[in-house]
């Protein structure tokens, strides 16, 4: 089509942020590093190359998954351990903070809920903001690797992207068949991945992430949560995913119990306060 007279007049309109998020509840920060600092370590699993592992954090704990071994991107599921129907919802996690997560920002569940289920206490890759590109680390952009995408490309039958890894995971954690857990398993936080979008296309990239050993990113759980961390098959998501191609690494989860007297002046987040007529 050709353009309007005025289709430079209508590009030069002024954008909207569309959920503007001054008025979000703020986390008390000071109060979850004092917490922090006097919490015990109950457990630690490891999330191995291609594959996945589960967690618990009790309410009021925290967990922390760090990279060991080489630089390594995690795809990672939250759910209310008490209601597996409360979950992360990457979208308006998204809609809320923006196409990638750092420290004070939280992970929202799904609907009706709504709430945050984790908050980010620490982030070794805050340094790294938006590169030239466009790019920056942790995203909630990006959906989870799935061997449906890789057949629709390219007719692949893979088994170890991440959606396969996590339904894997959670079935053992549950003792449910794989065709239960697999409706659970949901869209990412993408730990430690670098991404963004092209400006001439629009499309979703990914480049080489910038972790390294030693880096962790940190989180308060809000409410008890069951987690499900994958290795992603991609690696550091440097080529490609959804194949074995790609060098990959173990991710390490360590969880945190806190002392009660230490969350004094703490209450668990409510659950939205809309009341769910929807105008009837
Ligand atoms: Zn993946």
């Amino acid at each position: 089509m050709s353009e309007p007279e005025d289709a430079a007049l209508r590009r030069a309109v002024a954008p909207v942020i569309c959920y503007p998020n001054e008025t979000l509840p703020k986390p008390d920060m000071a109060l979850y590093r004092a917490a922090r600092a006097g919490a015990k370590k109950i457990d630690e699993v490891l999330a191995s190359p291609r594959e996945a592992c589960t967690f618990e954090v009790p309410q009021g704990g925290f967990f922390r998954i760090s990279s060991v071994e080489g630089p390594q991107v995690g795809d990672l599921n939250l759910w209310n351990r008490q209601d597996l129907s409360e979950r992360f919802y990457s979208g308006k996690t998204r809609a809320l903070h923006g196409t990638h997560l750092t420290t004070g920002e939280r992970m929202w569940s799904s609907f009706p809920h709504l709430r945050p289920l984790a908050t980010i206490v620490a982030d070794t890759l805050d340094w790294y903001g938006m590169d030239a590109f466009g790019g920056a680390v942790h995203d909630v952009i990006g959906t989870r690797c799935d061997p449906y995408t890789g057949n629709l490309l390219s007719g692949a039958q893979y088994h170890h992207c991440c959606h396969s890894n996590l339904t894997r995971a959670l079935s053992d954690h549950l003792g449910v068949s794989l065709t239960e857990a697999e409706p659970h398993v949901h869209d990412v936080l993408n730990v430690f991945m670098c991404t963004g979008f092209t400006r001439d296309t629009g499309q979703y990239f990914m480049k080489a992430s910038p972790v390294r050993v030693g880096d962790y990113l940190e989180f308060f759980a809000e409410v008890p949560l069951l987690g499900a961390l994958s290795a992603c098959p991609g690696g550091d998501c440097s080529s490609e995913h959804t194949s074995d191609v790609s060098a990959c690494y173990p991710l390490r989860v360590e969880v945190f119990e806190t002392a009660p007297e230490a969350l004094e002046g703490w209450a668990p987040p409510a659950r939205s306060g809309y009341d769910g007529s929807h105008g009837r």
